[in-house]
């Protein structure tokens, strides 16, 4: 099946908001400018991104597929669920939850997939506006965690008010979703949290502090990074990394300009520079041929 170039901006643009939000957009104009051939535009992509690419699109498609199911499915209230976590009630019609609840619509679908996929029970918190999965093992251990508009939490035995204080400190998570996929797409937050954890462990964790310790049950540690072994070589790994691709830009830069006739030095030896017998007899001189 062969896609009009017009079918081609529309499926590659879509996908670039959708996989990579904002910066993927950005990064998808900047594609296309200096992809672009002088007479048509074609959209290629290699192999491997393009198939990157499609598990991603399948991946959201799936989550927003299910996440519609359970929008219209009938799902028990939270409150005649035992365990589960209940907050206050918020007032009116909110915007910016509204916002939220769109922005992360595939990621809620997926973890109420994975829900399914445990059969772990889904509640419907009124209060809180979300979906609640309890089960007995999160994928981090015993730790509740949040995924757009679900909580994925452990069967607690805690009081009313601090299932309310968790409940709040998991609602604390949605916006951080929702900002997260709208900027970087829907594998953005997840990506930036995992990277923050990793130099800022549990209560220094800068998305943690900012959805509340107290009410998460983190007892506060400290601000600053922990700089173990594992956190040195992957900071010296990444500065090599960086050195080799700036050095590599510096060499592709200065083989292209040594390719072009014009920008040759006025001696010295160059593939475009031969010998070619003078006509009048008297040996042989330099010139310049084009190149082909
Ligand atoms: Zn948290």
């Amino acid at each position: 099946m062969t896609l009009s170039r017009r079918a081609q901006m529309v499926l590659g643009g879509g996908s670039a908001i959708l996989l990579g939000g904002i910066l993927g957009l950005a990064l998808w104009s900047w594609w296309l400018r200096h992809h672009r051939p002088r007479r048509e535009l074609v959209v290629r992509f290699p192999r491997g991104r393009a198939a990157v690419i499609a598990l991603g699109l399948v991946v959201i498609a799936v989550g927003a597929c299910w996440r519609l199911i359970m929008a219209i499915q009938s799902v028990p209230s939270c409150a005649s669920s035992a365990g589960a976590p209940v907050v206050t009630r918020s007032s009116s019609f909110d915007l910016s939850l509204v916002a939220q609840k769109v922005a992360t619509w595939p990621e809620t679908g997926i973890g109420e997939l994975y829900a399914r996929a445990r059969g772990a029970p889904v509640c419907w918190s009124r209060s809180a506006n979300y979906y609640v999965a309890i089960h007995a093992n999160t994928l981090i251990g015993a730790r509740a965690i949040n995924l757009g508009d679900v909580i994925l939490s452990p069967r607690y035995s805690m009081s009313r008010d601090e299932m309310a204080a968790l409940a709040r400190h998991e609602a604390g998570h949605r916006p951080q979703w929702a900002m997260g996929t709208i900027i970087g797409g829907p594998f953005a937050f997840p990506a930036a949290y995992a990277i923050d954890e990793f130099f800022f462990p549990r209560s220094r964790n800068h998305f943690e502090r900012l959805a509340g310790l107290k009410s998460g049950g983190y007892s506060d540690s400290g601000t600053g990074p922990v700089l173990g072994p594992a956190q040195l070589a992957t900071l010296a790994a990444l500065s090599a990394f960086v050195v080799v691709v700036l050095f590599a830009a510096r060499y592709r830069r200065a083989s292209s300009r040594s390719r072009r006739p014009g920008d040759l030095p006025e001696s010295g030896p160059s593939p475009s520079r031969i010998q070619v017998p003078d006509q009048s007899g008297a040996g042989s001189t330099n010139r310049d041929l084009p190149m082909p």
